[in-house]
């Protein structure tokens, strides 16, 4: 297969779960994938926010709608997000993934992480989607890993999607600040590691010491990043479409692999 016919691995920085209602920079950039590639089969989801002691994927035919926050107006309550499941899809999931356990989730759903993006590309939700669960028994070279394992699934029309922000930090929030130091510095080294394909720099980001301790103080939504960089393919192109700094503390930055 051509890499024509490749889809896709797309890392979204999600930020507020309110850009599902709001239209900004950035829900415009997640909107404008789905004129740029070709519509997939179906999606497979790596979210910040399904974290569990091993490997799941949700294999229920018609996943629910998690609203999985509190605090916001109903409106956001209100949203659902009713894209199929793909049974099938969460098979070859854990046949890719053999011989790690991989287990067959029939409770969770589309979490936020999730559709509070999705409805941005694809608002019709008439493309199916399978969830991968993030073991957070496990270090950031076994979840690049795992996204290495995952790349050939792009062959076969699924579009990798993971969802998270590479500077996440809540209890710094600010409206006052436009970014710490540490968050810039952070930020910029990762995304200067990203374009260089320094894949290697990104796994390994505990050494960028106290900036990375500071943005990265639990790593539930730094890891999905590494699943989007473990499927590129040889020299493919990767490129940042979003970039931003909310509340000084939460990094936009979306990254694109493939063409
Ligand atoms: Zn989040």
């Amino acid at each position: 297969m051509s890499s024509i016919d490749r889809m896709p691995a797309i890392f979204y920085g999600h930020g507020s779960p309110m850009n599902a209602l709001e239209d900004n920079t950035y829900t415009r950039v997640w909107q404008s994938f789905a004129d740029r590639f070709a519509r997939p089969k179906a999606i497979l989801a790596i979210s910040a926010h399904w974290t569990t002691r091993g490997t799941a994927v949700t294999a229920m035919a018609a996943p629910k709608t998690i609203h999985d926050f509190g605090g916001f107006p109903k409106a956001l309550f209100d949203v659902l997000y009713p894209a199929p499941g793909d049974p099938i899809l969460a098979a070859r999931v854990a046949q890719i993934l053999a011989p790690i356990p991989v287990k067959m989730d029939q409770e969770w759903g589309l979490d936020h992480g999730t559709w509070s993006v999705l409805i941005k590309t694809y608002p019709n939700a008439d493309i199916p989607v399978v969830q991968l669960s993030l073991d957070m028994t496990q270090d950031a070279n076994y979840h690049f890993a795992l996204g290495q394992k995952l790349a050939s699934l792009r062959d076969e029309g699924i579009v990798i999607i993971a969802s998270g922000n590479v500077v996440h930090n809540l209890a710094r929030m600010d409206p006052r600040s436009s970014g710490y130091d540490w968050a810039q510095r952070f930020n910029l080294a990762m995304r200067t590691a990203i374009l260089a394909g320094q894949f290697n720099q990104v796994v390994n980001y505990h050494s960028f010491g106290q900036d990375a301790a500071l943005s990265v103080p639990t790593s539930e939504h730094f890891l999905p990043l590494l699943y989007v960089l473990g499927a590129r393919v040889g020299d493919e192109p990767v490129e940042v479409v979003a970039e931003g700094m909310e509340l000084g503390a939460i990094s936009m930055m979306s990254v694109v692999i493939g063409e």
